[in-house]
């Protein structure tokens, strides 16, 4: 059972508003930040387009539909929710920009917030340096993508993040209908890891002329039983995403292995960043 009833969300980029609807959908008030109106848009109609088509597939009545979008608040000064009992930064991928973040959410919000982070890959022990009065109310809650879909929200303790911290993130995970699991303060933690290494290897593949796009994806689905090819779910990510992750583990573990392929970074260079962006590896229309 989570105490949280004010939410703010730092950032209303593809992550950032699929949380926001979440804890919405659950009762909470949230406050969504976004240095880009343009952004807040973009979320302000993600939310509208997935509460109808909740409605038209009897998910939740209108009147249910009307008050959890009713609960979410655009704005684009953090100053303006400071009001909020639990913060989560889902901001670019970048450790610099997340530690002005982090200051700022210090300067901004009460004692007893948890300052928490989506980041995909950055050590939460580094971006808590930037608060150290502060270090143990800072934490990895990890959401993913797409965040109304995706059970799992993996909890990633810094070096000075409190019991009190951790217990508070795995309530309000479960009280916004998420399975958290826990992972070490590693560069990209488990998931990325994993998958991170993967996608990359898939643009290596393609720029060799291994298989073009489709068959690779289909060679991994149907031969590996994943759900989606890994160049369709890099699209799904965004590919400066992607990249971004790919640079943090490369910083972070210090092995070239995970240097972005150049195929990849020749993709976001050219603007095509995936679903967003309405093309990346594939065209989206
Ligand atoms: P995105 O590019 O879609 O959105 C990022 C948003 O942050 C943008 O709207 C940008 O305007 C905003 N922003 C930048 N600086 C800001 C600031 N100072 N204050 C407020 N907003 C600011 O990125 P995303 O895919 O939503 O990723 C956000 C975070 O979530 C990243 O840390 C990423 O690694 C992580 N993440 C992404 C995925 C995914 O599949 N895309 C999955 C899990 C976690």
């Amino acid at each position: 059972m989570s105490d949280v009833s004010k939410l703010a969300v730092i950032g209303a980029g593809t992550m950032g508003s699929g949380i926001a609807l979440v804890g919405a959908s659950k009762g909470i008030k949230v406050s969504l930040i976004d240095v880009s109106e343009e952004q807040l848009s973009v979320a302000a109609a993600y939310h509208a387009k997935t509460m109808d088509r909740n409605v038209q597939k009897e998910r939740m009545t209108r009147d249910e539909a009307d008050a959890a979008l009713g609960r979410i608040t655009g704005l684009s000064n953090m100053a303006d929710a400071s009001d909020a009992d639990w913060v989560v930064e889902a901001a670019t991928e970048n450790a610099d920009l997340k530690k002005k973040i982090f200051t700022q959410m210090h300067d901004v919000f009460g004692e007893d917030v948890v300052l928490a982070t989506n980041t995909s890959s950055i050590s939460i022990t580094e971006l808590a340096e930037a608060v150290p009065t502060a270090a143990d109310r800072v934490i990895g809650m990890h959401f993913f993508n797409p965040v109304p879909i995706m059970k799992l929200v993996e909890v990633i303790k810094g070096r000075e993040t409190s019991e009190r911290t951790t217990q508070r993130t795995i309530e309000l995970s479960e009280a916004m209908g998420k399975i958290p699991v826990p992972a070490n303060d590693h560069a990209g933690f488990v998931s990325n890891r994993v998958l991170m290494p993967m996608i990359n290897e898939a643009f290596h593949a393609w720029a060799d002329g291994v298989a073009e796009p489709e068959n690779i994806d289909s060679i991994m689905t149907l031969g590996c039983a994943f759900p989606m090819g890994p160049l369709r779910l890099a699209d799904h990510i965004g590919l400066d995403v992607c990249r971004d992750i790919m640079l943090v583990m490369h910083r972070g573990l210090g092995d070239d292995k995970y240097l972005p392929a150049p195929k990849l970074v020749e993709l976001v260079e050219q603007g095509r960043l995936g679903n967003k962006t309405g093309h990346g590896v594939y065209d989206h229309g």
